[in-house]
């Protein structure tokens, strides 16, 4: 099965009258940015759209800077009777969480398209748009929307820029067309200190409290060859601050000297974690693979089950 087939891509979503979107659980700007630009973009081309996610959990409130997200809807079951289901940013199709047996379903009479960036997707739409060499699905995205002629507006290139200029970590990795697709998003007249400002520098005296607490638990853990810089965020935390506060520190962990890994353990519901690996010494993909997850060979992500000492001895284990 061909992972990236633009055409086929292009052709379902002309011929589609209706179309419903859906993207991530704890959703990213990539997630919520690529919804939104594709919602809009379909609008533009006379389609009827829905575009949902399938849990109950709020969206983090930075992410509500994005043009139009507030729009987008938590369901529990996918919304039926629609031409085309098109998945974005969703690298397995567990990440699409509640609506992912309704997501099988109809994938298996060919009404599921797949567009998203992971390296580690194994395609599972009817037609698969999985492009690993760009920086966020909104890059893959763009080049769909030229495809299918849509006039980018200002809009629009908010929605695109916000998951590009965080999937790259402030264009820090990607290659050099990042740049210059981010020169073209600018041009439409984006306002690119504040889109940042508002994506990822607003936070609070409480969430810098808080920050503070977690990272004086820092541990460096060893495992064979490799060395570990482990954050621990218990559920009382995670529960009770910012999505962006959280999301932050594996930034953190992410190159501490005198380690080759980072990982944040974010503890989602009591013994269930959340767990965020970065690395540019492990295929981080692979790692988080044999645990069920998935995600880009440098930056991955899956989910433990038990309590601090055993998702730490889990993970070793397999690094050992
Ligand atoms: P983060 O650590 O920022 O949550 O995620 C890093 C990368 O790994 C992202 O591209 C994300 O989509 C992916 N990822 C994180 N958690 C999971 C997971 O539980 N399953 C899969 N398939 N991918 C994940
Ligand atoms: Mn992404």
């Amino acid at each position: 099965m061909s992972r990236t087939n633009y055409e086929a891509a292009v052709d379902a979503l002309v011929q589609a009258s209706s179309i419903c979107i859906i993207t991530h659980l704890r959703p990213d700007a990539d997630a919520v940015g690529s919804a939104a630009a594709l919602t809009l973009a379909l609008r533009q081309r006379g389609k009827q759209t829905r575009t949902v996610i399938g849990q109950r959990r709020d969206i983090s409130a930075n992410l509500f800077s994005i043009p139009t997200v507030d729009e987008i809807e938590l369901v529990d079951e996918l919304p039926q009777g629609y031409d085309l289901y098109v998945t974005v940013d969703c690298g397995s199709i567990d990440r699409t969480g509640s609506v992912a047996r309704g997501i099988e379903e109809m994938a298996a009479v060919g009404r599921v398209l797949c567009i998203d960036h992971h390296a580690s997707n194994d395609g599972f739409g009817a037609i698969n748009v999985v492009d690993p060499v760009c920086e966020s699905t909104t890059v893959v995205l763009l080049d769909i929307l030229d495809r299918l002629s849509i006039q980018i507006d200002r809009v629009i290139a908010h929605c695109l820029y916000a998951g590009l200029v965080t999937d790259t970590g402030n264009f820090r990795w990607g290659r050099p067309a990042m740049h210059d697709i981010a020169a073209r998003l600018m041009l439409y007249g984006l306002d690119t200190k504040q889109i940042a400002l508002e994506l990822m520098d607003a936070s609070t005296a409480d969430d810098l409290q808080m920050i503070g607490r977690v990272l004086s638990g820092l541990r460096i853990e060893a495992a064979g060859e490799h060395r570990l810089a482990v954050l621990f965020v218990p559920h009382e935390e995670v529960s009770t601050h910012a999505d962006s506060a959280i999301e932050s520190f594996v930034d953190y962990v992410r190159a501490l000297k005198g380690t080759d890994i980072g990982v944040v353990f974010k503890e989602q519901a009591p013994e269930v974690w959340a767990v965020s690996l970065r690395s540019s010494a492990v295929n981080c993909a692979e790692v988080a693979l044999t645990f069920g997850g998935g995600g880009h060979i440098p930056a991955a992500g899956y989910t433990a089950h038990g309590t601090p000492e055993e998702v730490i001895a889990q993970l070793v284990g397999v690094l050992s």
